[in-house]
């Protein structure tokens, strides 16, 4: 409660609001940032909020971005949401505001900010834009409820994952009470193209999985190049692997242009961010993101997997 009524006594001392989320966004990324930028608009229609960060193409159906000016940096309050670290904060200009607010539900391991909401047991931040709201009284729009909804489903494969508490049911509740369109939402999120259903069957096919269910598949410049697959839309296959019983934990190499490897990496229940750490990257406990710059980093990254499946 007090985070949430210090956040916004903050957003009532500024004039201008601009709202960043991380690189490479997700739904609860964009839904978060966007999600908040409405709510404020709703309950502080004199003020100016803006939301920046690069169009993710893939994502074009939840919102786009405005075009934020140097000037406007002036005295803003600045808040960042759904992102761990300043590295990965999409637009570098976060900085340059009077105030910095740091809202996020990943672990803290780079507490930035003038002021910082990280819950670590939230399943996405978009739960925590919702409950921000609620225990302060402010009205949210339709359109705010179908962007948090959707952060919400993004972050928990449908309320599948462990993350999935009491309470974001009850935020779930609330925002579907609101009169956006929830079926063509839950249908939008449910979608693929033809294009990455085709990729699905590869990784099916191509899938590695060793006894204890450590899992992994490569996919190379060359394939994506063949399915006409850019980087971002490997983000709805990340989950496929999980469908198979025998699978725990898995990885996705995901070659980039320059030859490195993206890795996507996620569980059912064993702890994994700590070799994400140890390459690169971080993120939850069940779902992180690494780097491998050799295809010898990517065996070691899934022989480290292969351990901690083994040790369970
Ligand atoms: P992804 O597979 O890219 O969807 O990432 C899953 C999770 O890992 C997200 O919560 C990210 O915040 C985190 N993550 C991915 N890449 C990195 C990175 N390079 N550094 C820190 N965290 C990351």
């Amino acid at each position: 409660m007090q985070h949430t009524h210090e956040i916004l006594e903050k957003i009532k001392t500024y004039q201008t609001i601009i709202l960043h989320r991380h690189m490479n966004p997700d739904p609860d990324a964009i839904g978060s940032q966007v999600g908040l930028k409405e709510i404020i608009r709703t309950n502080f229609p004199d003020k100016k909020v803006l939301a920046t960060g690069f169009n993710e193409p893939t994502l074009a159906w939840m919102a786009s971005m405005d075009s934020v000016s140097d000037e406007e940096y002036e005295n803003a309050l600045v808040i960042v949401c759904d992102t761990a670290n300043t590295p990965r904060i999409d637009d570098k200009r976060y900085a340059n505001g009077g105030f910095l607010i740091k809202i996020d539900h990943h672990p803290n391991d780079d507490a930035y900010g003038d002021f910082l909401w990280v819950d670590t047991s939230s399943s996405s931040t978009s739960e925590l834009i919702t409950l921000f709201a609620l225990e302060n009284n402010l009205e949210i729009s339709p359109e705010a409820a179908r962007l948090l909804y959707a952060g919400i489903v993004g972050d928990t494969g449908r309320f599948l994952y462990p993350s999935t508490t009491t309470r974001t049911f009850e935020m779930a509740a609330r925002l579907r009470k609101l009169d956006f369109d929830f079926a063509g939402l839950s249908r939008q999120m449910d979608s693929m193209s033809f294009k990455i259903a085709k990729l699905q069957s590869y990784v099916y096919d191509n899938l590695e999985i060793d006894v204890n269910g450590a899992s992994r598949v490569v996919l190379t410049q060359d394939l994506l190049k063949e399915y006409q697959i850019n980087d971002a839309e490997t983000a709805t296959i990340v989950a496929a692997p999980g469908r198979i019983e025998d699978v725990t934990l898995w990885a996705i190499f995901v070659e980039q242009a320059d030859g490195h490897y993206r890795v996507r990496m996620r569980s059912k229940n064993l702890v994994i961010n700590e070799i994400a750490k140890r390459h690169g990257g971080g993120g939850h406990p069940l779902a992180s993101g690494a780097n491998s710059y050799s295809l010898e980093e990517n065996d070691q990254i899934y022989r480290e997997m292969q351990e901690v499946a083994k040790n369970k």
